[in-house]
C-alpha cells in the first residue's frame, strides 16, 4: 500500500516545502473524512485517494492536483462542502474538485453515444482547466487496476466506457502512457479470452524476443556511436490491445504479426535535423518498406504528437517498425499536456491561472504552422474558453449551441416546423419557460402543437442564427399573407367606391401600367404594398383611371405601427387639443422620431396623426394644410423603435455580447440580426429606446467593445 511518504518523497524532488505541507495536510483530511470507508476490496476507501495522488506525483503535477487528487472524493462520497476546501486549501483546490465532482455526475448512456466525438468535446469543454481531467483520468486508471473486485456485469460495463471515453480522452490529451493502460485494462475485461491467449503467447516467445530485442537494439546503437550521435534506443513489446487490434484489423495470426516490438530511438539534441540524420543511417543500414515513412514532426498528429516513424526490413528478413524523436517530443508523446506543468530548475513555479493558459497559448502557437492542428486546437479552446454549451435530443444524440441558446434554438436545429409549432420544452424531464438558457449535459425535449406558430418575441429569446432567420421568415410570410388580405380588402373597397369591381380589372392594361408605375413587378406585390400601407388604394385607383401619378407622393417607407397603436398619443401632445389621448398618433417609418428630436404631425386620413421629424423631407412635400404643430410630452414609459446598425469583426457570438450591452441599460431589443461578409458582420437592431441621452449612451457603450468597427443610427437624412 501506497504511503504519503512515498508521495511526499517523490513529490519534494520538484515541489517546494510549503506545497509538501500542504499535501500532508490534504493527506490527513482525507483520512479524517473517509474514515470508516471501505472499497471493495475489503481496504480502507483512503487507499484509492492515495493512489490517484501518487499517479499525479508520478506525472509531476503541481501540488493543487495531487491535493485535489487526495480529496477527489471528499464532496461526492463525504460530508465535506466546496466551501470547507476553499477554507482549508484554497480557491484552486475547492475549483479543482467541485469540477471533478460534477464531471463524476454526468452519466454515459449508449455505446454509439459515448463514442461520439461531440461526448468527448462536451467532457472538455466542462472542464474549464485542464488539471480536471487529468485528475478524473488517474482517477479512472486506479478504478481499472483494482476493476477485479466488482461484480461481472459491472466489470464490463466500467471496461466498456473506459475503452469508449477515457482512453480516447487519453489520447486526445497526447498522454500515452495513460492511453495504452487504460486500453489494456479494458481489453482485459472487455474480450477475457482474447486478453489470456494473447498473454500465453507473448509470454511463451518472451525469451527468443529479448535476444532479438538486444540484437536489434545493439545494432542501432553501433550505427549512433559510429556517428557520434548521444541518444538511447530502447524496444519494448507493444501494449497488447495495439497487437489485438492489428489482428482483427488486418485479420491475421498472432505469428503473422511481425512487429511486436516497437523500437525508439531517443535523441540527446534537441534538433530536428538530428531525427532525419538518424533517419537516414537506419535506411543505409536495412531496406525500408515502401509506404511506411511517416514524418510526424513536419506534420505533427492532431494531438500534438512528433516522432519519425518508419519501418524496415531487418536482419533476419522481417519487418521492424522504429521511431525516432527527440527528448522534448519523447516527453510530449508520453505525458502529452501534462509535460506542460514543468519545473524549472528544481523549483516549482506558481501555477496561476495566468501561468496555465500562457502554458497552453504556447501549445497553440506552436502549432500555428502545422498543416492539421484544427482538432487539438479548438478542442483546448474549448477546454479555456468554453463558449457552447453540449445537449442531449431526447434520443441520447448531441447537440452543441453558442452559449445562451434557448428552447427554441434547440427546436429549430431539429426540423423548422418543430421550431414554428414549438409551444413548451422539458428539460431533464421538468417544464421550463422557452427563455431558459440551456445547460451543459441538458437533456432537452420540445412540446409542438400542430398549428402554432413563432411569435416576434422569440426573436429575443435565441441566438443561433438559424433560429432567427427561420422566426423572421415565417413573421415575413405571415405578415405578406395578412397583407395581402388587406390589401385586398382596400383595394376592393376603393374600387367600388369609385364603381369599379377589382376582381374584373386584375388582368387589364391599366393595371399593369399602374404596377409598372409604382415600380413594382407583379400585381401581389402591388396588393401586399397596399395591405403594408406602403402605397394607397387611392394612388392605385387614380393611376388606374387616368394612367398618371398621383400629385403627392406619399413616403414609400412609411409603415402602419400595428402593435403601438393600442396606446393612442404616444408620448406626443398636440398644441391646442384638450385631450389627446383621442388621437391615434403613429411614428413615421422614413424617420423614426425619438424624444428630444424636433418633430411635426402630419394628419393623415384613417391612420392619425403622423409624427415625423421635423427635417424629415417627406412632410416638406406634404400638404401644408394637415400639418400640426405637436411636442413631446415624454413619459417614463414609453419607448420608441431605434434602428441601429453595428459593424464589427466577424467573432463568435457578437450577437450575444452586443445584446447583453444593449440589455444593461435596460433597453428591450425587439430585432436583431446579423449578416456577414467577408469576415465582417454587420448586425441590425431594433431597440426600444426612451429618450436621446439613453440612446447616446447606448450608442457610446457599444463603441467600447474592441471587435466593434462602428455604430450607425439609421435615423436622420
Ligand atoms: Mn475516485
Amino acid at each position: 500500500m501506497l504511503r504519503i511518504s512515498d508521495i511526499l518523497d517523490k513529490a519534494q524532488a520538484y515541489l517546494l516545502p510549503d506545497d509538501l505541507e500542504m499535501i500532508e495536510k490534504a493527506y490527513i483530511y482525507s483520512a479524517t473524512v473517509h474514515q470508516g470507508q471501505v472499497r471493495l476490496s475489503g481496504e480502507p476507501y483512503l487507499t484509492h485517494p492515495m493512489e490517484v495522488a501518487g499517479i499525479l506525483t508520478d506525472m509531476k503535477m503541481d501540488a493543487a492536483t495531487i491535493i485535489s487528487g487526495l480529496l477527489h472524493d471528499t464532496i461526492e462520497d463525504t460530508l465535506t462542502t466546496a466551501e470547507q476546501l476553499e477554507r482549508e486549501f484554497g480557491k484552486d483546490v475547492a475549483f479543482l474538485v467541485s469540477g471533478l465532482t460534477k464531471l463524476s455526475r454526468i452519466s454515459f448512456g449508449s455505446q454509439e453515444e459515448r463514442q461520439s466525438e461531440n461526448f468527448r468535446k462536451m467532457i472538455l469543454a466542462m472542464s474549464a482547466d485542464i488539471r480536471i481531467l487529468l485528475v478524473r483520468l488517474a482517477d479512472r486508471i486506479h478504478n481499472m487496476r483494482t476493476l477485479q473486485y466488482h461484480p461481472k456485469d459491472k466489470r464490463t460495463y466500467i471496461a466498456r466506457e473506459t475503452m469508449d471515453i477515457y482512453a480516447p480522452l487519453a489520447n486526445r490529451l497526447g498522454i500515452n502512457s495513460m492511453r495504452m493502460e487504460l486500453e489494456d485494462l479494458s481489453f482485459q475485461y472487455i474480450a477475457p479470452d482474447a486478453y489470456d491467449e494473447l498473454t500465453a503467447k507473448i509470454a511463451k516467445s518472451k525469451e527468443a524476443r529479448a535476444k532479438y530485442t538486444e540484437e536489434v537494439k545493439s545494432i542501432i546503437a553501433r550505427e549512433l556511436e559510429k556517428n557520434s550521435i548521444k541518444g538511447k534506443v530502447e524496444g519494448r513489446a507493444k501494449h497488447l490491445y495495439s497487437i489485438y487490434k492489428k489482428m482483427h484489423e488486418q485479420h491475421i495470426n498472432f505469428d503473422e504479426v511481425y512487429d511486436l516490438i516497437a523500437f525508439r530511438v531517443i535523441l540527446d539534441s534537441d534538433l530536428e535535423k538530428t531525427c532525419y540524420e538518424v533517419l537516414s543511417l537506419v535506411h543505409a543500414l536495412w531496406k525500408p518498406v515502401p509506404g511506411r515513412f511517416k514524418d510526424y514532426i513536419a506534420m505533427p498528429k492532431a494531438n500534438n504528437y512528433q516522432s519519425l516513424h518508419t519501418t524496415v526490413i531487418g536482419p533476419y528478413g522481417e519487418r521492424v517498425e522504429i521511431q525516432i524523436r527527440t527528448r522534448n517530443m519523447h516527453e510530449w508523446a508520453e505525458k502529452g499536456i501534462a509535460a506542460h506543468w514543468r519545473y524549472k530548475e528544481g523549483r516549482a513555479y506558481k501555477d496561476s491561472e495566468d501561468n496555465q493558459i500562457k502554458k497552453l497559448r504556447e501549445v497553440l502557437e506552436m502549432q500555428q504552422d502545422i498543416k492539421n492542428p484544427k482538432e487539438f486546437m479548438s478542442d483546448l479552446k474549448l477546454a479555456l474558453f468554453p463558449e457552447e454549451v453540449y445537449v442531449f435530443t431526447p434520443h441520447g444524440d448531441v447537440k452543441s449551441f453558442p452559449k445562451g441558446a434557448t428552447p427554441i434554438d434547440f427546436a429549430y436545429s431539429i426540423h423548422t416546423d418543430v421550431g414554428n409549432q414549438c409551444i413548451g420544452a422539458k428539460v431533464n424531464r421538468s417544464i421550463v419557460p422557452l427563455r431558459y438558457k440551456l445547460q451543459n449535459g441538458d437533456r432537452v425535449e420540445i412540446i409542438t402543437q400542430a398549428g402554432h406558430h413563432p411569435s416576434k418575441d422569440w426573436l429575443k429569446n435565441v441566438v443561433t442564427t438559424r433560429a432567427i432567420s427561420k422566426i423572421r421568415n415565417w413573421i415575413n410570410l405571415d405578415e405578406k399573407r395578412n397583407s395581402m388580405a388587406l390589401g385586398k380588402e382596400l383595394l376592393e373597397k376603393e374600387f367600388k367606391r369609385n364603381h369599379l369591381k377589382f376582381s374584373n380589372c386584375l388582368k387589364s392594361d391599366e393595371m399593369s401600367k399602374a404596377i409598372n408605375g409604382c415600380s413594382l413587378n407583379q400585381l401581389d406585390d402591388l396588393i401586399s404594398q397596399v395591405g403594408l400601407g406602403r402605397i394607397s388604394p387611392k394612388r392605385i385607383v387614380h393611376y388606374f383611371l387616368t394612367g398618371q401619378e398621383e400629385e403627392l407622393k406619399e413616403p414609400v417607407k412609411e409603415k402602419i405601427k400595428t402593435k403601438k397603436t393600442a396606446s393612442p398619443s404616444m408620448g406626443v401632445s398636440l398644441l391646442g387639443i384638450d385631450d389627446p389621448d383621442d388621437i391615434m398618433v403613429n411614428f413615421a417609418k422614413c424617420c423614426n422620431p425619438i424624444p428630444g428630436d424636433d418633430i411635426a404631425g402630419y394628419i393623415s386620413r384613417g391612420r392619425g396623426v403622423i409624427i415625423h421629424t421635423g427635417n424629415c423631407p417627406y412632410i416638406k412635400r406634404m400638404d401644408k394644410e394637415r400639418i400640426v404643430n405637436v411636442q413631446w410630452n415624454t413619459r417614463e414609459d414609453h419607448t420608441y423603435p431605434v434602428n441601429i446598425k453595428v459593424i464589427c469583426d466577424d467573432i463568435k457570438g457578437i450577437l450575444t455580447e452586443v445584446s447583453s450591452i444593449i440589455s444593461s441599460f435596460d433597453v428591450n431589443i425587439s430585432y436583431a440580426q446579423v449578416e456577414t461578409e467577408n469576415l465582417i458582420a454587420t448586425c441590425t437592431f431594433v431597440i426600444d429606446i426612451s429618450n436621446l441621452p439613453q440612446l447616446h449612451q447606448v450608442i457610446a457603450a457599444i463603441r467600447q467593445l474592441k471587435f466593434v468597427k462602428s455604430v450607425e443610427w439609421l435615423h436622420h437624412f
